[in-house]
């Protein structure tokens, strides 16, 4: 749980809402549509089409964050799943245009993403930033800000809790596995991210201009070695670890260009189809993908290890956080592991 006050939320409610309504052209509305089941509708009111990505975004139709969700004055942590996107290129499948003037709704269910198991009133808002492609392209050509109103919710607990305790439950139907060479490739990966994590562990106590550079500040070294530490040996624990790892899309999260997934707040980890055909086991090329730093960036993401979020993916995104950020984001651990092992 994150504890803010009351003056700070309304604050930064304020702000990003006066901030959304100058730059975006998007308008999104919240509402609430049965106990915990929210539909926003997303209009376009700028003179263009957007062709906006869902991956990961309020368009997705697996539970990644749409929403932030407060009580009183706290905010609830985000218990969904964090997503790990290929960064080859997205296909068209990936997007979806809003045409100028026109409205798409999207529904999915706060219980699922939060814990609302306290009966009362709830203050939902959407914040956030969709990227978008040109009409014929699948390149990302920029992105906008949005964000919502403010709704508040009152909510049964009770009947949130079965809602929370069904998506957590959904594990318990999955009928295939890891099996045959995606077990093998599974183990592979936690056997290489283990020692990954352990060149990357001493490095973050020797080589201060790496630690620098991928979490900006001389003195977060300990700090980054600590994590590693914590990594290598939940990736060296294959049965005894504090997670378990499937290759079963429990969720539907599995769309393309997601190469794997992590539900923190249960402690599993998926492993999509992506993640054995498009990534080699290891990569020596700076800053590339590989299946070790994958496993390593989805570890990192586990309420044990470090419960991460994704802040910035990739070199340009996670070198421009703060340090605070830095060490709060899963890929800034999966490049600096990569940076360690290839030398760059
Ligand atoms: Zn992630």
């Amino acid at each position: 749980m994150k504890f803010l006050g009351n003056i700070a939320l309304l604050a930064s409610l304020a702000s990003a809402a006066s901030m959304g309504k100058r730059a975006s052209p998007l308008d999104v509305q919240i509402e609430q549509v049965s106990n915990s089941g929210l539909k926003a509708s997303i209009t376009n009111t700028g003179a263009e089409d957007l062709k906006v990505l869902k991956t990961g975004t309020i368009l997705d139709s697996a539970p990644v964050e749409k929403i932030q969700v407060f009580h009183g004055s706290s905010k609830l942590d985000f218990m969904g799943i964090r997503l790990r996107v290929s960064n080859a290129g997205f296909d068209e499948e990936s997007f979806q245009t809003i045409p100028a003037g026109q409205t798409i709704e999207v529904s999915f269910d706060a219980a699922e993403l939060h814990d609302l198991a306290v009966t009362g009133d709830y203050d939902f808002v959407a914040n956030g930033v969709l990227s978008y492609a040109a009409a014929d392209s699948t390149e990302i050509a920029g992105a906008v800000p949005y964000s919502s109103n403010t709704l508040t919710a009152q909510v049964d607990g009770t009947e949130a809790a079965k809602v929370r305790s069904a998506f957590l439950n959904k594990r318990t139907s999955v009928q295939s596995d890891c099996t045959g060479t995606k077990l093998t490739a599974t183990r592979n990966a936690e056997t290489a991210c283990r020692s990954f994590a352990a060149a990357a562990s001493s490095a973050a106590l020797t080589n201060t201009a790496k630690v620098s550079e991928y979490f900006k500040s001389t003195s977060v070294g300990s700090t980054v070695a600590a994590v590693f530490a914590r990594v290598i040996s939940e990736c060296g624990s294959s049965t005894s670890g504090v997670s378990r790892t499937y290759c079963s899309d429990v969720y539907g999260a599995c769309s393309s260009n997601v190469l794997a997934y992590t539900l923190p707040s249960a402690s599993y980890i998926v492993n999509c189809n992506l993640f054995f055909t498009a990534l080699p086991a290891t990569t020596n090329t700076c800053h590339a993908q590989d299946q070790a730093t994958t496993t390593l960036h989805e570890t990192t993401h586990l309420t044990q290890i470090a419960g991460t979020d994704d802040l910035g993916y990739g070199y340009a995104a996670a070198t421009r956080l703060s340090s605070s950020q830095a060490l709060n984001n899963a890929d800034s651990y999966a490049l600096f592991a990569n940076a360690i092992h290839v030398g760059c």
